[in-house]
């Protein structure tokens, strides 16, 4: 914690202090949350639309701490506290730089840096997160590929529990990660939201469940004979012309004289 900070929060147990110090007199309900928030005491949260809806962004003095389908406010301060241990309230307003980054990250434009808190998550899980965002926009990768880059390739199963925990989904974008077997798979916010996420990012869906039902699980370039996980950026553009072969393992591929790509590094996703 920075001092500043620190001398924000003695200030506001003096004013606190003296706050009790009123005794009878009263004060308005708002004051005291309010000054609680200002100083990084209490969590805050706004509404704000989305792909898949509007949804409740939380932050706090560690970043943005949760991201939530918007519904009932009640229910989801109760879910916050439960979760973090701590209260949250609805901001008066958004804080203007923060919402831009959000909108710009959820939205089409350049990404911007986001500060996240990720305190309460195991290593593992950080571990997981932190990959995930990795996985650029219109791409996905598999649950597999993700246990294997961050060193723990028996750990599948756990990478998706991590994801399916994800604090922050769409801004950790675990959308982008899909089963093993190539097809899209479920969702913290259901298989349909991630289907509109995926396609509203222009990763087609419907390809990757078409290739998944026919086994592809890989593509070559048959010109720089390079193969790629199907969504990687070059090979992607590459679909729409007569110039790339389909494999269903790395193997095969080798086999047939392709080298990995070094940008998506399919050889780590079987
Ligand atoms: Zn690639």
């Amino acid at each position: 914690m920075s001092e500043g900070n620190q001398g924000s929060i003695a200030g506001t147990r003096r004013v606190l202090k003296g706050l009790h110090g009123l005794g009878g007199v009263r004060t308005p309900s708002s004051v005291l949350p309010g000054v609680l928030a200002r100083v990084g005491l209490r969590d805050t949260y706004w509404q704000q639309d989305s792909p898949i809806g509007p949804i409740y962004v939380a932050y706090g003095e560690g970043g943005v701490s949760a991201v939530r389908r918007a519904s009932e406010a009640t229910g989801f301060e109760e879910w916050y506290r439960t979760r973090f241990g701590r209260p949250v309230m609805q901001a008066a307003r958004p804080p203007r730089a923060l919402a831009e980054v959000v909108e710009r990250r959820l939205g089409a434009g350049a990404q911007g840096d986001i500060e996240i808190d990720l305190r309460g998550v195991s290593a593992f899980q950080r571990a997981v997160l932190q990959k995930t965002l990795e996985i650029p926009r219109g791409e996905v990768r598999p649950y597999g590929w993700i246990a294997r880059e961050i060193g723990r390739p028996g750990a599948v199963r756990a990478v998706g529990s991590a994801l399916n925990h994800n604090p922050v989904p769409l801004l950790i974008p675990c959308h982008r990660v899909v089963q093993t077997n190539g097809r899209v798979g479920e969702y913290a916010f259901g298989s349909a939201a991630k289907r509109a996420v995926l396609e509203a990012e222009g990763a087609s869906p419907d390809l990757l469940e078409e290739l998944a039902r026919r086994g592809v699980r890989y593509l070559g370039d048959t010109e720089d004979h390079t193969f790629c996980l199907p969504t990687c950026a070059g090979m992607h553009r590459r679909l729409t012309e007569p110039r790339y072969v389909t494999f269903r393992t790395p193997q095969q591929a080798v086999s047939a004289g392709y080298r990995a790509c070094d940008v998506c590094r399919p050889a780590l996703a079987s």
